[in-house]
């Protein structure tokens, strides 16, 4: 069936009103997470294919998220549902006022491919959980768990109601000329930007969840040990390949080299080799090359070692590295650590508000003149002091970018707002109006 048909009969259904039931709602997560669960291993061994990713790293970075997405849904439907009440202003007497969350309509969701199970599922989850039908579509460029979500979707639920789109540029270019009721995308800021314009075409919402150079500053009052394996895991985590993963660090100069010689501690320990299980693979030739370009060998203080028949980029970091440098252009998204030394925290934190405000950003220290610094002179999307990457687990804090880095957010009830309508309702009684606001008009009406 062509995906316009579809769409319409996304639409028509919507109409029904059945995707307004809460019993509906739960009982297609409960389904999708049944589906997840019974297709486990299927899941694995895609993402393997598709990158090399580990079953570990698969578990607690896609499937236990997914999962833990769906179980605070089922949770919560019921008060996320319920209309809120808010007070009335005095002229509204007497009255009460609500706010209903109302369900958009028909969602488009387009992922990107460095997760591809959270960034397809999880929007869809927070879509579903809001009452709308969906069409995602899933990143060709990981194309295993492409076709196999598009798979386990499309057999499994009706598709006027959530149905997986496979496709690459053309197939999102036809979706994007269709009219949805929000488009929802991750992927990178050059795409986003055609995203946002199709999008005014037809007047619809956005979600953009984008990129950026997510610093990572480790100031000589930090835990520095701990600063350290906690930087290591955050950057080589998926090879790199994770939007918030730090993109460079900046470290101050009085511990520079101490600071150094722990990461390079931390990255022999996690044993990230060329066949190590943990060690996730860059996604394809075309990124192996960018990357590759980007490592300076005179400036190598640890790795620049690859293999472009595994896809394997040793984590490396380049020391003595300028602003002006290849890799301080555009987001790393690759196992690539450049450092810049600074000596005066307040001049650094100026360079970097100097710059396209980031997706993320991580301040390591005990300082809290610095921490407060940090937190009010820096604008980014979201962030963590004392650790990296970590925030977005936390389904109390809405995840998005700012600037260039994205409009709009989700995550737990985030989610669910994004995917509704705040629907404001003033309900009034038909007595004890005060006779104020009517006409004829005097001087005491004025002077009341
Ligand atoms: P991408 O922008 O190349 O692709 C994303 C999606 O857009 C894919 O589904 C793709 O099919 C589609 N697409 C690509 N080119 C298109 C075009 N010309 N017209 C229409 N559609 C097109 O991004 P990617 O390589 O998949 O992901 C990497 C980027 O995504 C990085 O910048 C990363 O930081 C960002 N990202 C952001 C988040 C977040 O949550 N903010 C999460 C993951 C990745």
């Amino acid at each position: 069936m062509e995906i316009e048909k579809i769409v319409q009969n996304q639409r028509e259904f919507f109409k029904t009103q059945q995707t307004r039931s809460l019993a509906f709602r739960k009982m297609y997560l409960e389904k999708l997470k049944n589906l997840i669960i019974s297709n486990e291993d299927t899941l694995y061994e895609a993402i393997h294919k598709d990158f090399g990713k580990s079953k570990f790293d698969t578990f607690t970075t896609e499937i236990s998220f997914i999962l833990n997405d769906i179980d605070y849904y089922l949770k919560n439907l019921k008060s996320l549902a319920k209309p809120k009440k808010v007070s009335t202003n005095l002229v509204n007497q007497l009255g009460n006022s609500k706010i209903y969350s109302d369900p958009l309509g028909c969602i488009l969701v387009i992922g990107a491919w460095n997760y591809p199970y959270q960034l397809s599922l999880s929007p869809i989850i927070a879509a579903i959980a809001a009452g709308n039908c969906c069409i995602v579509k899933p990143s060709e460029i990981a194309e295993n768990t492409m076709k196999v979500m598009c798979k386990i979707i499309n057999e499994n639920f009706p598709s006027e109601y959530l149905y997986a789109y496979e496709g690459g540029i053309d197939e999102t270019t036809e979706l994007l000329t269709i009219k949805f009721d929000k488009i929802f995308f991750t992927g990178s800021t050059k795409v986003g930007k055609i995203v946002y314009k199709a999008a005014a075409e037809h007047l619809t919402p956005v979600v953009l969840e984008l990129g950026g150079k997510s610093p990572a500053i480790v100031t000589k009052e930090a835990h520095l040990e701990t600063a350290a394996k906690r930087i290591v895991w955050g950057k080589f985590l998926n090879a790199g390949q994770t939007c918030v993963a730090p993109d460079y660090l900046l470290i101050e100069e009085s511990v520079q080299e101490q600071f150094l010689e722990m990461l390079r501690k931390y990255i022999k320990e996690f044993q990230y080799t060329p066949d190590a299980d943990q060690y996730t693979r860059i996604i394809n030739t075309r990124n192996f090359q960018r990357l590759i370009k980007l490592i300076d060998n005179e400036k190598v203080y640890f790795g620049g070692h690859y293999d472009e028949e595994k896809l394997y980029i040793e984590p490396t970091i380049m020391t003595q590295i300028d602003w002006e440098d290849s890799v301080m252009e555009e987001e790393i998204f690759g196992p690539i650590l450049p450092v810049i030394s600074f000596k005066n925290f307040n001049m650094m934190i100026n360079i970097v508000a100097g710059h396209e405000k980031p997706l993320a950003a991580y301040l390591f220290t005990h300082n809290s003149e610095e921490k407060e610094i940090f937190t009010r002179k820096l604008s980014f999307g979201g962030g963590c002091i004392n650790d990296c990457v970590m925030h977005l687990s936390n389904d109390n804090l809405p995840f998005g970018g700012v600037g260039n880095s994205g409009i709009g957010n989700y995550h737990g009830k985030y989610g669910f707002e994004t995917f509704s309508h705040q629907k404001s309702i003033l309900e009034k009684t038909t007595w004890g109006e005060p006779n104020i606001k009517y006409p004829p008009y005097s001087e005491k009406k004025l002077s009341w």
